[in-house]
């Protein structure tokens, strides 16, 4: 693409940013679409976030990513934040207002379409949260907001499952998420005999080069999930998808979350909807770039 007068600039924000594929993500869409956008990594530090968001402002960026140290402090330096950011405590997307910065949570949003693209619901059914970290309060929220009708956190540190459990069950108004730690899997199971889980893998055991990592190694628990869906997608399968497949739930990573946040973070950018057969060129992008 040239780069010309008319030419808008996007960007990520992160320390470190040189493992990142939004690039990818942004500029195979600007390609496609024909948009005169050009997308590129800004490594900044955290001491200097708040200048680089006004710098941007000032430089006419259309919009920004936020990622790793960057998501939660970020949102001090908005003018306004979207309901499901705020409620999560993360932003990785900054839209561009006519005096700021708006923040979304599309990691959020993105899950909730890969779901979506998948078919599967989670009105009415009962979810396991394996990990309470960042990502699963995105997680968290998303199970709350599309129904779940029990959600239950599990994770090593039994505190940060217990903030989030109070943090979305007062944000919504109801006691359906419960707090435990990882190892009382067992417990859980006992108390809801008659059930399969929604299970989502939000922890990073599992991540490349640690392949054959996996949080719960029994299959007694995998015998229990309908459907696994790991956030990791390096490796494509992890060991956690492979549980749930050998007996015999449906299992996803999450490539397609990734897919989704950077499409829906395209979209916001610049108030238009993207197709699903565009979306499927850039994920055949995305598969090639992590087997490469
Ligand atoms: P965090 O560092 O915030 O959280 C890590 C989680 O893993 C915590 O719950 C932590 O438990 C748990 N954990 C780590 N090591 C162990 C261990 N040895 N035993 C038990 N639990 C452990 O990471 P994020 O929430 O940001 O990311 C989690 C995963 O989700 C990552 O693999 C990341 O790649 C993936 N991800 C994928 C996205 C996508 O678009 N597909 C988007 C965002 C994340 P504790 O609290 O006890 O330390």
């Amino acid at each position: 693409m040239e780069i010309n007068g008319k030419t808008r600039l996007l960007g990520l924000l992160g320390d470190p940013v040189q493992h990142t594929l939004s690039p990818l993500i942004h500029n195979t869409l600007s390609d496609i679409l024909g948009i005169n956008e050009v997308y590129v990594p800004f490594h900044t530090h955290k001491e200097g976030l708040a200048d680089a968001v006004k710098g941007a402002f000032e430089l006419n960026i259309l919009g920004m990513n936020a990622t790793v140290p960057h998501k939660n402090e970020i949102m001090a330096s908005l003018v306004d934040i979207d309901e499901g950011a705020a409620a999560i405590g993360a932003v990785n997307t900054l839209v561009r207002t006519a005096n700021g910065y708006k923040g979304y949570n599309t990691d959020m949003m993105g899950l909730s379409r890969e779901l979506e693209s998948y078919g599967v619901e989670l009105d009415s059914k009962r979810v396991i949260i394996l990990g309470a970290g960042g990502a699963a309060r995105a997680v968290a929220y998303m199970c709350m907001n599309k129904g779940a009708d029990k959600v239950y956190i599990l994770n090593r540190t039994i505190e940060k499952a217990q903030t989030i459990a109070e943090d979305m069950n007062g944000h919504f108004g109801r006691e359906t998420m419960t707090a435990m730690r990882l190892g009382d899997y067992g417990q859980l199971l006992q108390e809801n005999v008659d059930d399969k889980f929604v299970v989502f893998q939000s922890t990073s055991i599992g991540l490349a080069p640690n392949n054959e990592a996996v949080v719960i190694d029994d299959p007694h628990f995998y015998d229990r999930v309908s459907v696994g869906i790991d956030l990791i997608y390096n490796p494509f399968e992890t060991k956690f998808m492979k549980l749930c497949r050998q007996a015999g739930a449906l299992a996803y990573n999450g490539l397609r979350m990734l897919l989704y946040q950077g499409i829906i973070a395209y979209e916001l950018w610049n108030d238009i909807s993207i197709s699903e057969d565009v979306a499927d060129i850039v994920y055949d992008r995305l598969l090639q770039s992590i087997r490469e």
